[in-house]
């Protein structure tokens, strides 16, 4: 072989081994550790999975697009307690086209709501450790199964109290997966988390809002498509004045409530007498039903004989005072014009009818919570 055939074949071999190498470093930093293919962002060998918080709010379904739009696998994620159900979530996975996982928080974030460490907000609503615990349960669940990310819908300063820069630092420090925990609409504003520096998402492609104005996020429904969602808080029960009202007297009278006496405030008109005893009138069929399969238990029964016509509930009444007071109600809710109403009353062992008079409204409206 003459010399110039040797460097030929020296200066091939060198670089096919350069080659290599650098393809080998890429393949390994962690910085290269996804590639992006037709059907989404990977891991070396594994597609990225963020758990996203759910609760079928506008917001909540803008972060689900923006993670799916850079081909991250998306599972919602939503909680239920006393004070919210799963159904909106629910509603929203099934538009969303994602997988939904429902986790049952209720004792836990009953015990929260009694004492919570960060305070309310305009009403019961605790909502700076209610999301801390959304997201400290994410967190968990993304441990333990391997999920990359976990995911909400909050925006910087949306929210006076909730999600302004301090709440959000102690949603994230409380719950136990800051390093993990990214907000995809206020993304750029914050701090730059784990999978941003991983390289796993793309820092450069996810929102930068912040404040009340709705209109980027508007903005972003109309382009990803999105028509149905509820209102920001729609459907938490601790943001309804009426109800906050109800759960503050039960909770004063009652410090252990728990979850089954919380259920009792949604059954209709919440009266506390004087002398502390409460009653629970059912303002509708659905009510009524309710309050009259409730436990023998929990105080005396009545049932207006006509309808429409109210059931009612006198919770731990101390005397057959009380029970007749609240059928004097159930006769006049019952409003069978002005005559007297026939109520079955089931008390302490035995069950008997009444003849009941309705009286007026204003003798017992101050009861009313
Ligand atoms: S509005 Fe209700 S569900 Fe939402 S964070 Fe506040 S307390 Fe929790």
């Amino acid at each position: 072989m003459k010399n110039d055939d040797y460097r030929f074949y020296f200066v091939s071999i060198v670089s096919t081994l350069s080659i290599a190498f650098v393809s080998l470093l890429n393949y390994a930093s962690p910085l290269n550790s996804y590639r992006r293919t037709g059907i989404g962002r990977h891991r070396v060998g594994k597609k990225i999975r963020a758990l996203s918080l759910l609760s079928g709010g506008l917001d909540s379904l803008l972060a689900v697009r923006m993670l799916e739009e850079q081909g991250i696998e998306v599972v919602g994620l939503t909680f239920t307690t006393p004070f919210f159900g799963s159904e909106n979530a629910e509603d929203a996975a099934k538009e969303m086209k994602i997988p939904i996982r429902i986790v049952d928080i209720s004792d836990e974030h009953l015990a929260m709501v009694k004492n919570p460490p960060h305070g309310r907000g305009k009403n019961m609503n605790p909502c700076i450790d209610c999301h801390a615990m959304m997201v400290r349960k994410a967190g968990e669940i993304a441990v333990t199964e391997g999920f990359d990310i976990v995911a909400t819908g909050e925006v910087l300063n949306e929210r006076p109290m909730s999600q302004n820069r301090r709440s959000l630092d102690t949603v994230a420090k409380n719950s136990g997966c800051s390093e993990i925990l990214l907000r995809p609409l206020s993304a750029r504003l914050l701090d730059s988390t784990k999978p941003e520096r991983e390289g796993l998402i793309d820092r450069s492609r996810l929102g930068a809002i912040s404040g009340r104005s709705r209109k980027p996020q508007m903005e972003l429904a109309k382009k990803y498509g999105i028509v149905h969602y509820i209102q920001p808080a729609g459907g938490c029960l601790l943001t309804d004045p009426a109800f906050s009202k109800r759960l503050e007297v039960l909770l004063h009278d009652l410090p252990e409530a728990g979850c089954d006496d919380v259920e009792l405030l949604k059954l209709g008109r919440f009266f506390r007498f004087e002398n502390g005893v409460k009653a629970i009138v059912g303002r509708n069929e659905k009510n009524n039903q309710k309050i009259e399969a409730l436990p023998e238990s929990l105080g005396a029964l009545l049932i207006s004989d006509v309808l429409p016509g109210p059931a009612a509930i006198v919770l731990s009444p101390k005397s057959i005072r009380d029970v007749n007071l609240v059928a004097s109600i159930c006769a006049t809710y019952a409003d069978h014009g002005g005559s007297e109403v026939p109520i079955k009353i089931r008390y302490g062992g035995r069950t008997w009818s009444e003849l009941v008079s309705p009286v007026e409204k204003e003798s017992f409206l101050n009861f009313l919570i």
